[in-house]
């Protein structure tokens, strides 16, 4: 079932995507060479819990840590731990925060020390999809028209975005109606209305869309080993437009 929301919950999810956002800001802020994704996992968790806010993925279905850390061939899902990263890596940061009984959902792919040309261009790509999504969730159009324009983006670039992880709705959980796939066909799906709040969550990949698992069954690579990219707002539609939620 999709809720939409009311303007007294939008200002409480609005709290609970600030906190998102100051803890992305954290994180990126200590990503340097020699860190492990442990130690970025601490410095989320503090700040989340200084705001007096709760991590929303520890414990998500046995999820084992405070965000997730996807490197490289990662593409989401990725399990903090004494994982070192070293120059040129790319790492995907997704970050959940509850309060008030409210969640924020978002995530961005940072460079690490020096990366390669094509890594950049895959991460300002990934960001540039996920603002054509955002703009296309419009009140009166339909909820594939997020879909499509995230797809056009992408593909244009010569990339190709994962077709079996979607975005989702959220509020009250962090994973609700509806679904948003970053591929398909325009004007299909719920009608966007003033109150559906989203999180729009584009994964974008270097070589092939498809993906794989691995043995911890939480982690997800690309099936071809290939670079992917991942970035990720929560957003509300309001009368006049898209409000994104997970900004300080
Ligand atoms: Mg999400």
């Amino acid at each position: 079932m999709i809720t939409l929301k009311t303007e007294r919950e939008l200002k409480l999810m609005q709290e609970a995507g600030r906190i998102v956002a100051l803890a992305l800001d954290a994180v990126a802020k200590a990503i340097t060479p020699g860190i492990t994704t442990a130690e970025l996992d601490a410095i989320a968790e503090k700040t989340i819990v200084d705001c007096g806010a709760r991590p929303s993925f520890k414990g998500y279905n046995g999820f084992p840590a405070n965000i997730c850390t996807s490197v490289n061939e990662e593409v989401v899902h990725g399990i903090p731990g004494l994982k070192r990263l070293r120059d040129g890596d790319i790492i995907s940061v997704d970050i959940g925060a509850e309060i008030n009984g409210y969640h924020g959902d978002a995530a961005r792919t940072l460079p690490v020390g020096n990366v390669s040309p094509l890594a950049e261009r895959l991460i300002a790509t990934t960001e540039a999809a996920l603002a054509e999504g955002i703009a296309a969730f419009k009140s009166g159009g339909r909820l594939t028209d997020i879909s499509y324009a995230v797809q056009s983006y992408v593909e244009a670039a010569g990339f190709s975005v994962v077709r079996d992880l979607v975005g989702h709705g959220i509020g009250r959980k962090m994973h609700e109606a509806p679904q948003v796939p970053n591929f398909g066909r325009p004007g299909r799906g719920t009608r966007l209305t003033p109150g559906l709040v989203l999180a729009i969550e584009p994964m974008v990949n270097i070589g092939t869309y498809n993906i794989d698992f691995m043995p911890d069954q939480w982690t997800v690579v690309t099936a071809d080993g290939s670079l992917s990219a991942h970035a990720e707002h929560t957003v509300a539609l309001l009368e006049d437009g898209p409000l994104i939620l997970t900004k300080i």
